[in-house]
């Protein structure tokens, strides 16, 4: 037996609550399949230990569900014996379905991954009522108040805490809903959720292990209740801990330790923290807000930007499901007669839960994070495409439906092809559409008008062929043919739209002839003779036979300037054959470097540098040197960005740029082409960069479109070079330390300086930081503001630039070569194995979309969230037929004021029946009446807990039609709003 070497007195008397379990990582250093193994094992091995010695208390499944989903797929006849153990309150399960990231998944993630757990938890008979989140690397804002949403009061975790002084706390959100917190403190060699692993392996083992915990543990224990984690990753639990636990407790009377140890669970944990008073005692510190601190656990910070295409496509994701989606399948299944006869309702609503789940499963930590190997990402790929397959049909399903209802009948144009534009966001917009148009008439001339015949400019990219047949034609008969088909190009109901030829051969010429049905308006007499001269000339030259294909233009991509899209509806357009009458917008090429402009700003190049400037037609204000790339070194892992010791970076561009301005009715656009020479990569002590350098080709598209206030960028790079960060600048014209992020269900304020610290902090911290879909900065004497909107980039940095003014960079790349390291300058100590992973390297083509909008007032006033959540939906629709419908041709499912008001969500209510619009205050004062006008009148509305399982207010139906709700929203606070129709 270790003699404990600690001084006793009178005060110390503790209680020491083991918990046993696993934390399960379903993916990182192996893929899912080579951990399922072990689970089933593990659980295998766990059901024994419960069912044959008693001894063995409790375990918990590390606070998510999946674990049990993923053991059962396998064993399925043990369903009986989990329920069993489940339900006598030995095995704890739950609140998650999965352990996510906090910061990269959206508001919404974290609420349908509370809702699964909950229906699956709920299937097996109790769930573990206590906010655990063990191992996420750091904490959002609004946890609290999505814990409370769910009826959980407490919250227990490690990463991301500062030195509070001891472990229980008060959490608060900033609405003001509270949790009771315990931290699970550590050092870099032990802590969190393994302080008490050492225990499996006997008791001379566990005596040395809580020698070496207890001065940290029992002094941050302040309620006198000490919490010992008993497992760690993928650990199994062991027969042996019940006598291992006794014999602790002998050997620590002896030595006249007045400590009681007791093998328990987290909701033990929590009720004898909560009988001492601890967590109402007005000392016990109180921490409103994010954890982002890195003093005594590794915060990671660097997985923000690791495998950007991960988070570029779960953020994509995640808007179809939240808004798009869900908002088309809400609103189809509120009409009267609902979804039918196209679809049974429920069935809709299951494929739209498969689309969550599927999505979900690509959120655990060390899977959105971009830690794993190679081969967990890659498929994570497959899921991804999974979720935004199902999430497109139910969408597009959900659109048929209600462009079915729709009055589409266009009396005096029957031939006009009805196209319904939807929009998700709740301002109305006049921004470019795209859609597939499948026209059996050809894609020939066409106008695109609204239902009062006003032509808008459009454009017809990507025509879709079908192969109709190939004929070998001898020259001989060349001519006979082309006679019969004259010249107009008619064979029967065909006109010949494009012809090109591939003389690939001598003798045998091939030819791709485009034929569209009917006589189009376009057929061009000067084409057919064209055609006849080349076919001479090959004769000519001893073609002897033309091997023709014919294809019909079926679809096409068609862009369009959507005018007046009502807020989170729709609107009718038509596609039509173009009338002599109608407006033909053209666009011009230029180039040389010109200004571009619509209402709000104007746009040019410095053809030199590559970088834009915009002047805010509103404000006069000019800013300068826009999108300047940055690139420089990084020695760090999929977990920490490191700059090397003799770092180099590269913002300059290397050749003289390509510049050409188009202007147009329907958008005006710079494209910059220019490369980046860049080195290889680092040099082989990893302390500078390669001598030898590589050419990354760089094109950025700068667009304007008229009525649309904010400039979108649209940049790819080609990634030729290892071991590096590429970031662009937007310079905002004046100096700021202070910074507004998005986060989930909040616009976080940070400021720029990092805190005091040294070397003894387990990681530097980093000016880097997370955000959602925007960061804004303002100037208060100036009263001006700039925002830089995202898709999907969620690492920002707020930079100082040399003339002292600030700038907003977003990491584009981060490009690293392994899992994990230990030799970084920003982190002591390995994060994971040190395996090698390639793919973290990104070589290859990547696309980037950003917006940049300077504005008068701060973000608030200048609504930046909804020029966000625009510049994240991109208008689109379906293409219907000509019909009489209950419906008009434009309408809007719900129109919100004040325009403060966020919507999050659209979906089906849990209960089956029940439609839910989530949203929330971004502001830091109340809302004393937010109005939501639905197009329908519900026949009962009212505001439920985000569980959806507590009315916390009836809302009374008001407005003309009873189809308006008014409630207050406090600052900062979420409203789930149920209806029923
Ligand atoms: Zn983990």
């Amino acid at each position: 037996v270790i003699a404990m070497s600690m001084t006793i007195d009178a005060t110390d008397r503790k209680t020491l609550m083991l918990i046993s379990h696993t934390h399960w990582d379903r993916e990182w250093y192996l893929t899912f399949q080579q951990y399922r193994v072990k689970l089933v094992r593990l659980i295998d091995r766990l059901l024994d230990i419960l069912d044959n010695n008693p001894a063995y208390a409790y375990f918990m499944l590390d606070g998510q569900t999946i674990v049990l989903e993923d053991y059962l797929e396998i064993r399925p006849d043990r369903r009986k014996d989990l329920e069993r153990h489940i339900q006598s309150g030995r095995l704890l399960i739950g609140p998650w379905y999965i352990l996510a990231d906090m910061f990269l998944v959206s508001g919404e993630s974290h609420i349908q991954n509370l809702l699964l757990g909950r229906r699956q938890t709920a299937e097996f008979g109790a769930s573990m009522n206590v906010g655990y989140i063990p191992d996420p690397f750091g904490h959002i804002s609004q946890m609290p108040q999505i814990l409370r949403g769910f009826g959980l009061d407490s919250a227990i975790f490690w990463r991301g805490v500062p030195n509070l002084g001891q472990s229980e706390f008060i959490w608060l959100a900033p609405d003001g809903s509270q949790v009771d917190g315990a931290h699970l403190p550590g050092t870099l060699d032990i802590g969190g959720y393994c302080t008490a692993l050492g225990w499996n392996k006997g008791v001379q083992a566990a005596l040395e292990q809580l020698k070496a915990v207890r001065p940290f543990l029992t002094a941050k224990a302040k309620s006198g209740v000490v919490l010992l984690m008993n497992g760690n990753d993928h650990v199994e639990p062991e027969n042996s801990f019940p006598a291992t636990l006794q014999a602790v407790q002998t050997a620590l009377t002896e030595q006249g330790l007045d400590y009681k140890v007791v093998h328990g669970t987290l909701p033990m944990y929590i009720q004898a923290v909560r009988e001492t008073g601890i967590w109402n005692n007005p000392e016990t510190p109180r921490h409103k807000g994010e954890f982002r601190d890195s003093q005594f656990a590794h915060l990671l910070p660097g997985v923000l930007s690791s495998r950007m295409p991960i988070k570029q496509k779960n953020s994509r994701i995640e808007r179809l499901l939240e808004r798009d989606a869900g908002l088309a399948l809400g609103w189809a299944s509120s009409l009267p007669g609902g979804t039918r006869p196209h679809f049974e309702p429920e069935s809709l609503r299951g494929l739209y839960r498969q689309a969550w789940k599927t999505l979900l499963q690509n959120q655990p930590h060390d899977s959105i994070c971009g830690c794993s190997v190679d081969q967990v990402h890659a498929e994570m790929d497959t899921r991804f495409a999974w979720a935004e397959q199902i999430g497109q049909e139910v969408r597009d399903e959900s659109w048929r439906i209600i462009a079915s209802k729709i009055n589409t009948a266009l009396p005096n144009d029957a031939k006009a092809t009805p196209m319904i534009i939807f929009n998700a966001v709740p301002i109305a917009r006049t921004e470019v559409a795209t859609l597939s148009v499948t026209s059996p008439n050809g894609m020939g001339e066409m106008s695109v008008a609204d239902a009062e015949g006003n032509v808008l400019p459009h454009r017809v990219s990507q025509p879709e062929l079908e192969l109709l047949s190939v004929m070998d034609i001898p020259a001989a008969m060349l001519a006979g043919m082309a006679a019969q088909v004259g010249d107009e190009g008619r064979f029967g109901d065909l006109t010949m739209a494009d012809i090109e030829f591939l003389p690939y051969d001598d003798k045998e010429i091939e030819v791709k002839v485009v034929v569209v049905q009917g006589a189009a308006s376009g057929s061009d007499p000067s084409l057919m003779k064209w055609a006849s001269d080349r076919a001479q000339e090959f004769i000519g030259r001893g073609a002897h036979t033309f091997k023709v294909s014919f294809y019909k233009q079926t679809a096409a991509r068609l862009e369009f300037l959507a005018k007046d899209v009502p807020p989170t509806g729709y609107k009718t357009f038509y596609l039509r054959p173009r009338r002599p009458e109608d407006i033909k917008y053209t666009s011009e090429t230029l180039e040389t470097p010109e200004l571009i402009e619509n209402e709000f700003y104007e746009l040019t190049v410095d053809a030199n540098t590559g970088l834009f400037s915009l002047r805010d037609k509103e404000t006069g204000e000019v800013f300068a040197g826009l999108n300047r790339f940055r690139d420089g070194g990084d020695a760090g892992d999929e977990y920490n960005y490191s700059p090397p010791a003799n770092d180099e970076v590269f913002d300059k561009l290397f050749t003289k740029p390509e510049v050409v301005v188009k202007r147009g009715a329907m958008e005006s656009s710079i494209e910059v082409s220019a490369a980046l020479e860049l080195p290889f990569c680092l040099n082989d002590d990893r302390s500078g960069r390669s001598h030898m350098k590589n050419i990354c080709s760089l094109t950025t598209v700068a667009t304007l479109v008229p009525g649309q206030r904010r400039v979108d960028f649209a940049t790819s790079f080609l990634n030729q070079v290892n071991d590096h960060r590429l970031q662009v600048v937007f310079p905002v014209g004046f100096a700021t330390n202070k910074v507004s992020a998005e986060q989930a269900f909040d616009v976080v304020e940070r400021v720029s300086e990092l805190p005091p610290f040294d070397k003894t902090w387990l990681e530097d911290p980093q000016s880097t930081a997370p955000q959602k879909t925007f960061v804004s900065v303002y100037n208060a004497e100036k009263k001006l503001g700039a925002t830089l909107i995202n898709q999907g980039l969620p690492e920002y940095e707020l930079v100082k630039l040399e003339d002292g003014n600030a700038g907003i960079a977003i990491t584009l790349l981060r490009c690293t070569g392994w899992l994990s390291r230990s030799d970084l300058a920003t982190r002591r100590g390995h994060a994971g194995p040190g395996l090698p992973t390639p793919g973290a390297q990104e070589r290859g083509t990547h696309v980037f979309h950003y917006a940049f909008m300077p504005h008068k007032g701060d973000w608030l006033v200048a609504n930046a969230p909804g020029q966000a959540y625009a510049f994240n939906h991109a208008l689109t629709g379906v293409v219907t037929e000509q019909r009489t419908g209950e419906m008009p041709t434009s309408a809007s499912f719900v129109e919100i004021q004040p325009r403060a008001v966020i919507l999050s969500a659209v979906k089906p209510g849990e209960d089956g029946r029940s439609l839910i619009v989530r949203v929330w205050n971004p502001a830091d004062r109340d809302i004393p009446e937010a109005r939501l006008r639905f197009y329908r009148a519900p026949v009962r509305a009212n505001i439920t807990n985000l569980a959806e399982d507590t009315v916390l207010q009836e809302l009374s139906l008001t407005g003309d039609n009873g189809n308006v709700v008014a409630f207050s929203l406090g600052a900062k606070k979420i409203a789930t709003v149920r209806l029923e129709f």
